[in-house]
């Protein structure tokens, strides 16, 4: 029974709180501490996330806050889990609430071997300011970002404890009070390199948005239109974006990004690391609040591009002046000045100073419930899987992928149904694993690699998702085929 918690403090890990609870309750051992937190008083507290915690617990703990707020503003979750694919976000955020340890399968977690085994982190200057105002200092979140060195308040280097982040050893609860030995200050000059930690400390402190835009749809539309883009926006112009990206950040010695590949990874979605999305953004003059916010304008570039080829048209210029004056090919102005697109105009009211609204919203709006039934089809939740993707979708219609810039409730709705591999290959193991069970034909993971066509790795890599597609006995079946 907890008689007394301690209050959580602003930015505070949650280890570091039941670490101070430790401390205070009297307690010569571990264990018995772990008895009051814990759910299984053995387990190996997870210091950035957390651990199934007591009923008792958590009825104290959601008397200062909500459960929802404990997880973001209490744990690491912000810092892994905000760029994330939505879903898979979303599964992360879930996960923590529901403490069912399966966050880490959904978080992108940087890899922890020997050579960089991470240890919890202070800052000297913040811990002198905590034990001016609360009589104490506390793990503060922000100093565990793993790749960041210095302390985005004051400037300073961070300093290692002798706690370990992911300890093998015998569990145990270290308050900073009790951990921290060195007050050494050591300031750091570089100026790129404390405006950026300013920066990720204060996309960090923001709340995660629950929103379906993803990360880079953002980042590219910020960039459309300037020398990084075609004038329309649709292609970029990825040597001269990181070759200014890399210029700079060229004082900044602990750049992540150094060869074209891994920028492209990352402005094209496929790496979500925070500090590099964050290097990007600040690059290109995007906020911490706009980044967190990932709202898209009302109008996109290629609407007000295309409005403005239109616009220019219905004053009577020429296409090669219209093509002059955009930038956009002589044939790209005329089909859309005149040409192809008047067919979704019909019926609109049409002003003097140019169209009301775009062709495109129409379009948008007929092909919604195509898509919906696109989606429907591939998914074939009844059959065999199919996998839901832009392209997947697109050739269903017969539309050009490029279409989807422009067509934003589509866009949504396919971003909404997209299907990782790793989910698409859990769906199909579930099929392809009942199908011939119910055919009385042998299972075997050979017979499973033939069938889904894929390689033991990657249905490997579907394995943890198994449960979200079929009942916990089957998922353990399979699991058991695949790892033994
Ligand atoms: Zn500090």
């Amino acid at each position: 029974m907890i008689a007394f918690f301690p209050e959580l403090y602003p930015d505070e890990l949650l280890y570091s709180a039941f670490a101070r609870y430790f401390d205070k309750s009297g307690y010569g051992i571990y264990r018995a501490a772990a008895e009051d937190i814990y759910q299984n008083r053995l387990v190996n507290p997870d210091i950035l996330f957390l651990n199934p915690i007591t009923d008792d617990l958590r009825s104290i703990l959601l008397k200062q806050k909500s459960w929802e707020d404990i997880i973001t503003q209490h744990t690491m979750y912000p810092y892994y889990g905000r760029f994330l694919p939505p879903e898979r976000r979303r599964r992360a955020f879930r996960s923590l609430v529901s403490m069912d340890f399966k966050h880490k399968d959904a978080l992108q977690m940087p890899k922890d071997g020997k050579s960089n085994e991470r240890y919890l982190r202070y800052c000297p200057l913040c811990c002198q300011q905590d034990r001016d105002i609360y009589g104490e200092t506390y793990w503060h979140r922000l100093h565990q970002m793993h790749d960041i060195r210095i302390c985005p308040n004051h400037g300073c280097y961070l300093v290692d404890s002798e706690i370990l982040v992911r300890s093998k050893k015998s569990p145990g609860l270290y308050s900073a009070e009790c951990s921290i030995r060195s007050m050494e200050v050591q300031i750091n000059n570089n100026a790129l390199e404390k405006k950026l930690s300013a920066y990720i400390a204060e996309l960090f402190r923001r709340e995660v948005a629950d929103t379906d835009v993803l990360f880079h749809h953002f980042l590219h539309e910020r960039i459309a239109g300037t020398k990084y883009t075609s004038p329309r926006g649709e292609q970029k112009n990825v040597t001269c974006y990181f070759h200014d990206f890399m210029e700079y950040y060229s004082g900044y010695r602990d750049n992540p990004i150094q060869e074209l590949w891994q920028f492209k990874k990352t402005v094209d979605g496929k790496r979500y690391s925070l500090k590099e999305i964050a290097m990007v953004a600040l690059f290109i003059g995007v906020t911490p609040e706009e980044l967190a916010e990932l709202e898209m304008p009302a109008e996109l570039h290629q609407e007000a591009f295309d409005k403005q080829i239109k616009e220019l048209h219905d004053q009577g210029l020429k296409y090669p002046q219209i093509a002059e004056i955009t930038g956009a090919s002589y044939d790209y102005c005329k089909v859309i000045g005149g040409g192809r697109l008047k067919k979704y105009n019909k019926g609109r009211e049409v002003n003097k100073g140019g169209i009301k609204g775009m062709d495109w919203d129409q379009l948008d709006r007929e092909l919604l419930p195509k898509v919906r039934a696109a989606v429907k089809i591939i998914r074939n939740d009844n059959g065999r899987p199919g996998r839901v993707t832009f392209r997947s979708v697109a050739r269903h219609l017969n539309i050009s992928e490029k279409r989807y810039p422009n067509l934003r409730l589509c866009r949504k709705e396919v971003e909404k149904n997209y299907e990782t591999w790793e989910h698409y290959w859990a769906r199909e193991m579930v099929f392809f694993y009942k199908k011939n069970k119910a055919e009385g034909k042998p299972v075997t993971v050979t017979a499973l690699m033939k069938m889904t066509n894929a390689r033991k790795r990657n249905l490997l890599r579907g394995v943890p998702h198994l449960e979200l597609y079929t009942d916990s006995e089957t998922a353990a079946a399979i699991r058991e085929l695949m790892i033994e």
